[in-house]
């Protein structure tokens, strides 16, 4: 399960960033998810609710903006929406390698105090 280990990657970046900045507490942490990050929302919730016991995180929401897959198809000269993991297009049906949106797994911002 290596939504332990980004969780803690966050968890620390955020504390940090919390502390570099005078805060005593972090109320709440954004993140966008990519649908195709390979990321487990739920597991990410779960593991940072563990993680975050007796750190200055301790009472902080996670918040989880799940980012949609988006390709690029060069026939239609547009993008999609996908579904799923497959690229398809739904105009007119090609398979796509271009992914423009999807892959995104990063802290997008934290409310302290
Ligand atoms: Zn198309």
């Amino acid at each position: 399960m290596h939504e332990v280990a980004i969780a803690q990657g966050v968890l620390n970046l955020a504390i940090k960033t919390a502390r570099q900045s005078g805060a005593a507490r972090i109320h709440r942490i954004r993140m966008r998810v990519g649908a195709m990050s390979g990321v487990v929302p739920d597991s990410l919730s779960f593991a940072f609710e563990a993680l975050r016991e007796g750190t200055m995180a301790a009472e902080a929401e996670l918040a989880i903006e799940a980012i949609p897959s988006v390709g690029w198809c060069a026939g239609c000269q547009a993008e999609f929406t996908a579904e799923g993991f497959a690229l398809e297009c739904p105009r007119c049906h090609a398979y796509s390698r271009e992914l423009r949106r999807g892959r995104e797994l990063e802290m997008a911002d934290m409310e302290v105090s």
